[in-house]
């Protein structure tokens, strides 16, 4: 038998470890599959973008896929990525909040930016990525608003 003072410290690390997941992200991609490497690269975090590091994770995801919100969210503002017009086709994105978590998701064109969306509804739709990148694994890519590591998240 455990002490109640061993089951509270038990608890408390269950708590620390049990962290938030994110849920389905992109209709199509149940399993939030990521974005291995391709012609372009790795969607891994860290990885190699010539003279910089990759600052997100990305996320399979076929253009025109339903993006789904992968917690409870504050829609916080639209996003620019690139403000590039060579790249304008998928030049959009949403940054959120859900809690103490404030993040973006680059390459989807959004419902609204402003509101609430709850975990598992639409948020809007997966830009035409093949236009852009030709032979690149279509993914949204999830990047932290403090640059840190999403991929504990997945
Ligand atoms: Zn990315």
């Amino acid at each position: 038998m455990m002490k109640m003072k061993q089951l509270v410290v038990l608890a408390a690390l269950l708590c620390v470890c049990d962290g938030v997941t994110f849920g389905q992200l992109c209709s199509g991609n149940v399993g939030n599959s990521k974005r291995t490497t391709d012609s372009w690269g790795s969607g891994s975090y860290g990885a190699s973008r010539g003279n910089r590091l990759h600052q997100g994770l990305d996320i399979v995801c076929n253009d025109g896929s339903v993006v789904y919100a992968p917690l409870d969210v504050t829609l916080d503002r639209k996003v620019i990525v690139y403000n590039n017009p060579a790249k304008a086709a998928i030049d959009q994105g949403i940054q959120l909040s859900s809690g103490n978590l404030c993040f973006k998701l680059f390459y989807v064109r959004p419902d609204r930016t402003t509101g609430t969306v709850r975990k598992g509804e639409r948020l809007g739709v997966m830009l035409p990525m093949q236009s852009v990148y030709p032979g690149i694994t279509s993914h949204v890519h999830v990047q932290m608003c403090d640059k840190s590591d999403p991929t504990p998240y997945f």
